[in-house]
């Protein structure tokens, strides 16, 4: 009995041996894996390490990153402050990045998903640099240049966007058939918000109406990116046939090339004010001296001057920034965005709805600002583009002498919609559209 116990005992250990065996090859294989991908997919490999650190367990499962680079995975709530805290980076080296963040504000909209990578020097500690990644085809780099301050640079990967179909018929109401052809709710606000004179949803749109959409996705290493635009629309109601094409100019037109949105205003202010500081890509920054982006135009006024918006569109950001002040962003449909900076009053909310011409803030001095006066940007499809001539939609159709260029791509994009076995019929690399 007691051999048996003991042959029996010396069995499972034996087991238990081959089983730890086996669990350190798994573990080293792991480990030795996890670096190798590290080295070719960092940011992936941040995801995955600070997911595990966020849950208090680093020390278990982690792969030890080395002791001066740190990933921070931001998840709801998170604040720039705290973040910096956790790490033990003063507040004033966070103010000198925010300080080169100021023609950017890429910091002042953290969301789930987006992580930030901060690199220290091995032997004094100082923050070297840090990343945010934003997506896929998007993260800006805050370098340090000196002692007081850091630059940015932007990397876009505009990588390959995808086309496809989506079409469906309605059998309660838009909003769920245009869901369950899988497009997001983002997508189908744009779309209504397209139609937004011509269509009123929950009244026009009947059950057995019909939908195709031509949606484009971006990719990066075959990795989506969770951007997406609508290229095209066609409701079929009743008799009536809504359609919406995006062309090269970013604004949306009609099959016959009449403008669908409606035209945005040049200026954000009723009278005339001096431009003091034009759009520039490389500008000596009036305070730093340095020479950095001005994105915008400043237009000199006197404080309390009513400011404007610019189109119809939804308030986006209300935010108090330690440089560029008091300021406000609107989105307009999904193409355009407006920020309007250094206000001394704001008089809308985040989320609020406003019409063109809509009274919105009172200009001011506040940030780091010398003197009186507003700065206006104008983004197309999130790049910071010259207010002052960029191609906006003011008129209210296709020019003559874009036509037939109009005209080929509604016929392309008609073509795909008429061939709905073809799920993805073309790819683009370029980033025209
Ligand atoms: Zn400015």
């Amino acid at each position: 009995m007691n051999s048996i116990w003991s042959s029996d005992r010396a069995k499972g250990l034996n087991k238990r041996r081959k089983h730890l065996m086996l669990l350190l090859c798994v573990f080293m294989i792991t480990v030795l894996l996890g670096l190798t991908w590290k080295t070719f997919h960092p940011s992936v490999f941040a995801v995955v390490n600070t997911d595990l650190s966020e849950g208090g367990s680093d020390e278990e499962h982690a792969i030890p990153e080395p002791d001066h680079i740190f990933t921070w995975a931001i998840s709801a709530g998170d604040t720039l402050t705290a973040i910096f805290e956790n790490y033990e980076i003063s507040q004033n080296v966070m103010y000198q990045i925010l300080s080169a963040d100021e023609s950017l504000l890429a910091l002042d909209v953290l969301s789930p998903g987006n992580l930030l990578t901060f690199t220290l020097d091995q032997k004094t500690h100082k923050l070297v640099s840090m990343e945010l990644f934003i997506h896929p085809g998007k993260r800006v780099i805050y370098n340090r240049v000196d002692d007081t301050s850091f630059n940015y640079d932007e990397i876009i990967i505009s990588g390959e966007w995808k086309q496809e179909l989506l079409n469906g018929e309605i059998i309660k109401s838009f909003y769920l058939s245009a869901r369950s052809a899988s497009l997001t709710d983002h997508e189908t606000g744009n779309i209504t918000d397209l139609f937004r004179d011509h269509i009123q949803f929950a009244r026009d749109i009947r059950a057995g109406d019909r939908f195709q959409v031509i949606r484009s996705r971006q990719f990066v290493d075959g990795e989506f990116t969770g951007q997406s635009r609508i290229e095209g629309v066609r409701i079929f109601s009743g008799k009536r046939i809504y359609s919406a094409f995006l062309f090269d100019d970013g604004n949306y037109y009609d099959h016959k090339g009449k403008s669908l949105a409606r035209a945005l205003r040049r200026y954000p202010m009723a009278g005339h004010y001096r431009i003091i500081s034009h759009f520039n890509p490389a500008r000596r920054h009036p305070i730093t001296h340095r020479i950095t982006q001005h994105n915008g135009v400043d237009f000199t006024m006197p404080t309390g001057t009513p400011i404007l918006s610019t189109g119809d569109g939804v308030v986006t950001r209300v935010h108090n920034h330690p440089f560029a002040g008091k300021y406000i962003e609107i989105q307009h449909g999904s193409q355009y965005a407006t920020r309007y900076m250094h206000l001394s009053q704001i008089l809308v909310k985040r989320g609020q709805t406003v019409q063109r011409g809509a009274r919105i803030a009172l200009s001011g001095n506040t940030g780091r600002s010398t003197g009186p006066h507003l700065h206006f940007e104008l983004h197309v499809r999130g790049r910071p583009v010259n207010p002052l001539t960029a191609k906006i939609p003011m008129a209210s159709a296709v020019p003559d002498g874009k036509l037939a260029e109009f005209n080929q791509r509604v016929g392309d994009l008609v073509s795909m919609m008429e061939q709905p076995w073809r799920k993805v019929a073309l790819h683009r690399t370029d980033d025209h559209f």
